[in-house]
C-alpha cells in the first residue's frame, strides 16, 4: 500500500527500537542489561495511584474537558506560580497524553512549511521529526562535549545571521546528555528570542531531576520578558514516576495554548480522565517523596561514571540533570573496531548482553546513551560486564 510522504520520511523511534532489540535478544536468551529505558524504574507513589482508584469508583469515566480537567490546569498554574512567580492563568494551561504527545500538538500549532526551527544536538530523538511532520526544517545546531554539551545562546544567534528561524527548542536537564542550562545562558537565550521574535520552547520534562546546587533554572522566570514567546512544556511521566499515565502539559501564550486544544479536539480529545486526578494528586506530593528519588538518582549516577571511567576507551563526564550518562566511546570503538555507534550498540547488545542507544539517534556519533534508571546491582553487573571485556561481535554495515 502506497504510504504518504510525511511518514516514509519519518525515522521510527530510536529509543523505542533499542527497547524492542532487548527485547527480541533477550527472548532468545540472553541475559540483558538494560542501559536504554527512558523512565524511572520507581512505582507510581501511593497517594497518586489512590487518587486514580476514586476517580474510578467514583465513577469519573467520561469525556471531560479538551483542555484538560479544570483542577488541573488551575493546579498546575498555580504550581508555576509558586515555584517561579509566574502570572498563568488556567486558560494560559493546557494537558495533553504525555510531553511527546504536547509537543507534537504545539509543532502542529506553531509551524509550517518554510519555517526553520533550532533544535541542539544532541537532541531528544523525537524533536527532529515532529517539525518536519509539520512540515517545518529543523536546523541542527551544535554543542561540544568540552562544555559539557551545553547549547549555548551565541550559537543560536550565529545561526540566526545566517537563515531566519521561527523558533528554538531547548531541553533542560537534556536528553540524553544530562546536560543542564545554567541560569546566565537561560538569560542570554530569553534576550536572543526578545531581539530576534523567536518563539522558545522550553521542554523542562526533566526539571525534578537536578543534582547542581541550587534550584533548576527552568525558563518560567522570563515569562514576563517573553509573554508571547515562549512554550513551557512539562509532564508527569519522569517527575512522579508516572509514564504510563501519558499526563503532560504546556503553559503559554493563550492563543497559541487555544490552537493546540483545537487540533487536541480533532485528535485524541483528552488524557484519560482519571489519570488527570492522579496528576492534580502527584502536584501536592511532598517534596521529600521526590527527592528520595532524586539522591537515589544522584548515587546511581555517580556510580555509573566512575565504572565507566574505569574502562578504557571510555571517557564520560558527571551530568548535572536527567538520568542519563552519555560517554565518548571513540577509542573503545577503535579498541574493537567499530565503525560507528550503531554498530557498536549492536555489538554490546549481542556481545554482552548490554542495551544502549547509540548517540547516532541523537544526532551525535561516537557517543552511547546510558541510562542509569536501573537498579543498582545491575549498573555494578554491566560496568562489570564492560570493564571485563576482551573481545566482541563484529556487526553491522560496519558504514
Ligand atoms: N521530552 C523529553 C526530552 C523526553 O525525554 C521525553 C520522554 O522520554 C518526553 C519529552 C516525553 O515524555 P512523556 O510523553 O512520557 O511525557
Amino acid at each position: 500500500m502506497k504510504l504518504s510522504r510525511r511518514v516514509r520520511e519519518l525515522t521510527p523511534s530510536a529509543t523505542l527500537q533499542a527497547k524492542s532489540d532487548a527485547e527480541k535478544v533477550r527472548r532468545e536468551g540472553v541475559d540483558v542489561i538494560d542501559f536504554g529505558p527512558g523512565e524511572p524504574d520507581f512505582n507510581t507513589p501511593e497517594p497518586i495511584k489512590n487518587a486514580a482508584k476514586r476517580a474510578l469508583d467514583q465513577d469519573f469515566t467520561h469525556y471531560v474537558d479538551t483542555g484538560g480537567i479544570p483542577e488541573l490546569r488551575s493546579g498546575l498554574a498555580e504550581r508555576f506560580r509558586r515555584d517561579h512567580g509566574t502570572d498563568y492563568a488556567p486558560e494560559d494551561v493546557m494537558v495533553g497524553c504525555g510531553g511527546k504527545n504536547i509537543l507534537f500538538l504545539l509543532a502542529q500549532a506553531a509551524f509550517e512549511p518554510g519555517d526553520r526551527v533550532a533544535i541542539f544536538a544532541p537532541y531528544w530523538v523525537s524533536f527532529p521529526d515532529q517539525v518536519r511532520l509539520a512540515g517545518a526544517q529543523p536546523v541542527i545546531l551544535r554543542t561540544r562535549e568540552e562544555e559539557g554539551f551545553l547549547p549555548r545562546a551565541e550559537v543560536l544567534e550565529r545561526a540566526l545571521s545566517e537563515g531566519g528561524l521561527q523558533a528554538v527548542i531547548l531541553n533542560s536537564p537534556c536528553n540524553p546528555t544530562g546536560a543542564v542550562i545554567p541560569r546566565e545562558e537561560v538569560e542570554r537565550f530569553a534576550e536572543v528570542a526578545r531581539r530576534h521574535d523567536l518563539l522558545l520552547i522550553s521542554d523542562e520534562t526533566y526539571e525534578f531531576f537536578h543534582y547542581g546546587n541550587g534550584p533548576f533554572a527552568s525558563f518560567a522566570p522570563m515569562a514576563s520578558q517573553l509573554r508571547d514567546q515562549l512554550v513551557l512544556v512539562g509532564s508527569f511521566s519522569k517527575s512522579y514516576a508516572m509514564t504510563g499515565w501519558r499526563v503532560g502539559y504546556a503553559l503559554g501564550p493563550r492563543n497559541l495554548i487555544a490552537a493546540m486544544i483545537k487540533i487536541q479536539s480533532h485528535d485524541a480529545s483528552h488524557t484519560a480522565s482519571f489519570a488527570m486526578k492522579g496528576a492534580v494528586e502527584a502536584l501536592s506530593i511532598p517534596r521529600s517523596v521526590l527527592e528520595s528519588m532524586r539522591e537515589e538518582y544522584r548515587r546511581r549516577r555517580d556510580r555509573m561514571v566512575q565504572g565507566l571511567s574505569r574502562v578504557e576507551g571510555i571517557r564520560c563526564l558527571t551530568p548535572e540533570g536527567a538520568y542519563y550518562v552519555f560517554p565518548n566511546m571513540k577509542g573503545f570503538m577503535e579498541r574493537f573496531g567499530f565503525a560507528n555507534s550503531a554498530d557498536l550498540a549492536r555489538g554490546l547488545l549481542l556481545g554482552l548482553g548490554l542495551a544502549t542507544v547509540p548517540g547516532l539517534a541523537f544526532g551525535m556519533d561516537g557517543y552511547l546513551r546510558i541510562s542509569y534508571a536501573v537498579k543498582e546491582s545491575l549498573i555494578q553487573d554491566g560496568l562489570r560486564r564492560l570493564q571485563e571485556c576482551r573481545d566482541l561481535p563484529a556487526v553491522g554495515s560496519g558504514g
